[in-house]
């Protein structure tokens, strides 16, 4: 065993939780500074109350904005004791305020509420700070008219029209909530469309299905200027355009929150995009000091967890294997569902593809009326021509969970013909991803 360190975490999130968890496990003094309540903006602002909302698109009749918050409240309380236990039965200290570096190996913390500050030494720290949202000038969130996605989730009323900046996951799984809640919808994105993350059949098919619920949707048209007006606020495109809507929900990205942390008492300083540069275990430029989660690079929650375990156990003195993106599965919470892992192209070698529509399994007739899916859901296996499996993408109800196994046969290296040996419960839709297999001769 390693001799015990002192190692600090900074941010409770989901890269901060698990990094903490990981550098416990493995016998090492942890600290854990968190200026919220465990769970990090995933758990306050972001993650959970969005999918709150997506639920209360499936719920029939009309909205209770009160129950909606006693869900999300009863539903994060839950989370919080739960992360609470799990931390205190690993060991890990829990420090309640705002850290800031004083010198390579000593960070400060502010209690939330004044009080004297206090200092801990380190050695090693595991930066998890989260992102928020980047603003535009004139496009600060309000809390009335102006909204982020870390503040969307606080709505006190409905609007009955919305104006959405932005393509992105977050954005679209909101216009996904509320047009399903009857609210009018333009939505704003940028040149390459909605979800320009994926490939682009999965966007057009979102597109699609938000155009057939009466959204207005235009590509490449971004606001020049957005103002209050009388009905709420105004938005000029760069085609002179001009939109009103009650409400404007802006969603056009994410910088790194390193702003408090005092990064040059611990020798590090951001480049011009606001980013530190990390290697594949999370260190910056100061080996002992890591950077985790959507501090490094805003992506998803299970890409944070990852990063965290990783750094947590590195800091550890364990070793690892750098981080390798290929086996985390991207999803989109939209109906229908939007998910991919690892590689459906690659430059360096011609891969094959197998298309096999939703319906092809029994389980989906079997879905209530209603919530049918459209024929033209699917999901799509990358092969090589040695039939290895290199990743998937499905755009069809339950699509994150139908990746599960794909993601697994990436990391194993399985070929088309192992995954077919595999016999599912029948039926499920988790046969999918094994019809699929089966489908190529
Ligand atoms: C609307 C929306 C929906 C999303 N839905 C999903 C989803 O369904 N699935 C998914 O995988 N991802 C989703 N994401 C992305 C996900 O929320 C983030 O990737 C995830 O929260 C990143 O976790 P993190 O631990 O890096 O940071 P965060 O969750 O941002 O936590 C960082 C914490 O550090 C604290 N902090 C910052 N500075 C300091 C300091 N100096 N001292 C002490 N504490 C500090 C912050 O207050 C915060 O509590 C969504 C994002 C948005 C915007």
């Amino acid at each position: 065993m390693n001799p015990r360190k002192r190692i600090l975490v900074i941010g409770s999130g989901p890269a901060g939780v698990h990094a903490a968890l990981a550098a416990a496990a493995a016998g090492h003094g942890v600290s854990l500074i968190s200026e919220t309540p465990p769970g990090g903006r995933a758990a306050w602002q972001t993650l959970l109350p969005s999918k709150i909302w997506l639920g209360a698109g499936s719920l029939p009749g009309p909205v209770d904005l009160n129950e909606l918050r006693a869900r999300y409240d009863h539903v994060a309380g839950a989370w919080q004791r739960q992360l609470l236990d799990e931390l205190e039965r690993a060991g890990v200290e829990l420090r309640l305020g705002t850290a800031s570096f004083l010198s390579p190996h000593e960070v400060q913390i502010r209690p939330p509420e004044g009080g004297y500050p206090d200092q801990l030494p380190a050695d090693a720290v595991i930066i998890a700070s989260g992102a928020a949202p980047f603003v535009l000038p004139g496009l600060e969130p309000d809390g009335q008219r102006i909204f982020s996605p870390h503040t969307i989730w606080q709505l006190s009323e409905l609007p009955d029209s919305l104006i959405v900046i932005g393509g992105s996951g977050p954005a679209t799984e909101y216009v996904d909530a509320f047009s399903r809640l009857g609210v009018r919808i333009t939505w704003l994105t940028g040149p390459v469309g909605v979800l320009s993350a994926f490939p682009p059949d999965a966007g057009l098919i979102i597109r699609r299905v938000m155009e057939a619920r009466g959204v207005h949707v235009i590509s490449g048209m971004l606001p020049r200027q957005v103002e209050p007006s009388p009905g709420g606020v105004r938005v000029t495109t760069a085609d002179g355009a001009v939109r009103e809507a009650r409400m404007a929900f802006v969603a056009i990205g994410l910088r790194p929150d390193l702003d408090r942390l005092n990064l040059p008492a611990a020798g590090l300083r951001p480049g011009s995009s606001g980013g530190l540069a990390t290697d594949g275990f999370g260190r910056t430029a100061v080996s002992h000091i890591y950077l985790v989660g959507d501090a490094a690079s805003p992506l998803s929650a299970n890409i944070s967890i990852a990063q965290g375990r990783l750094a947590g156990w590195h800091a550890a003195g364990l070793p690892v294997e750098p981080l390798n993106l290929e086996h985390t599965v991207m999803a989109i919470y939209t109906n229908p569902r939007v998910a991919m892992v690892g590689r459906m192209s690659d430059r360096a070698e011609p891969l094959q593809r197998v298309r096999l529509p939703f319906n092809a399994c029994l389980r989906a007739h079997l879905l209530p009326p209603g919530h049918q899916a459209d024929d033209d859901n699917f999901l799509e296996i990358a092969y090589t021509a040695q039939r290895r499996i290199t990743g998937a993408l499905a755009v069809c109800p339950e699509a994150a969970e139908i990746l599960t196994p794909l993601a697994v046969a990436v990391r194993a290296g399985l070929t088309l013909d192992a995954l077919a040996s595999v016999y599912p419960a029948h039926p499920t839709f988790s046969e999918l991803s094994i019809l699929a297999a089966r489908n190529v001769k």
